[in-house]
């Protein structure tokens, strides 16, 4: 059953990848699928198959040869780990699932986050409906902790929002706060608490670090994406 998980994971991932430049706003929804951001050329039926055009091409673009992004190798992988970690945690497949997909939905936006700077709407919406009409569903939860789960996480950022404003506007951006309020409705009350502050002790020592180590300096920016969505996954396979 794990490798059951493992490999819908593995083809979910792929399917994320394919489709993912669509994920940001402007991006048009139809016309093919591309894996190369830098021509955008259409797919050749070997990129259906996972990793097809990475071992096929060497890691590049068959079209114009530039690198394809990391991702390609990161999210089928990834998330094969996530759901086979997830049904683990659960120790039953429908849950296992429902966490493997949450799970590589952060992984997605610890991506966008690195990639792009952008926590887009078109995954944190829908991912935010599919948690309240799903994650009551986990063991030991219910509905009231989920809907809990998600008030707390509003209150939580708007305080970590307004504190953020100390530092500059772009310190802390509304893709954060949406982030946060979607991990709430994901983990529920009281596991949301555990995910922020994790998420914030991880930043805050990496960002401690680039500082003393003048990597950065302390107004540059640091993307909080990654660190939440680590948080987010910890609470989630963990707590249960
Ligand atoms: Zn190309």
């Amino acid at each position: 059953m794990i490798f059951l998980a493992a490999l819908i994971g593995f083809a979910f991932g792929h399917l994320v990848n394919l489709v993912f430049d669509r994920f940001f706003t402007g991006e048009r929804l139809r016309g093919p699928l591309y894996e190369c951001p830098a021509c955008r050329s259409p797919i050749r039926l070997t990129a259906l198959v996972p990793y097809g055009t990475v071992v096929l091409s060497g890691g590049r673009c068959p079209n114009c040869g530039e690198k394809l992004p990391w991702r390609a190798v990161i999210l089928p992988a990834g998330a094969a780990g996530l759901f086979a970690l997830s049904y683990v945690a659960f120790d039953e497949l429908g849950a296992g699932l429902l966490g493997g997909f949450f799970a590589t939905v952060f992984l997605t936006l610890t991506l966008t986050d690195l990639e792009r700077r952008l926590l887009p709407n078109r995954i944190v919406y829908p991912s935010i409906l599919l948690a309240v009409a799903f994650c009551w569903a986990w063991p030991d939860t219910s509905w009231v902790w989920i809907l809990a789960g998600g008030a707390v996480a509003v209150g939580i950022a708007v305080l970590i929002y307004l504190f953020s404003l100390l530092f500059g506007p772009e310190a802390f951006g509304m893709g954060d706060v949406k982030m946060i309020v979607l991990i709430g409705f994901v983990v529920g009350f009281p596991a949301v608490i555990v995910a922020v502050l994790m998420g914030t002790i991880a930043a805050g020592i990496v960002a401690a670090v680039l500082v003393v180590t003048r990597l950065r300096g302390l107004r540059d920016y640091v993307a909080h994406g990654p660190f939440l969505a680590f948080g987010a996954i910890v609470a989630l396979l963990a707590s249960n």
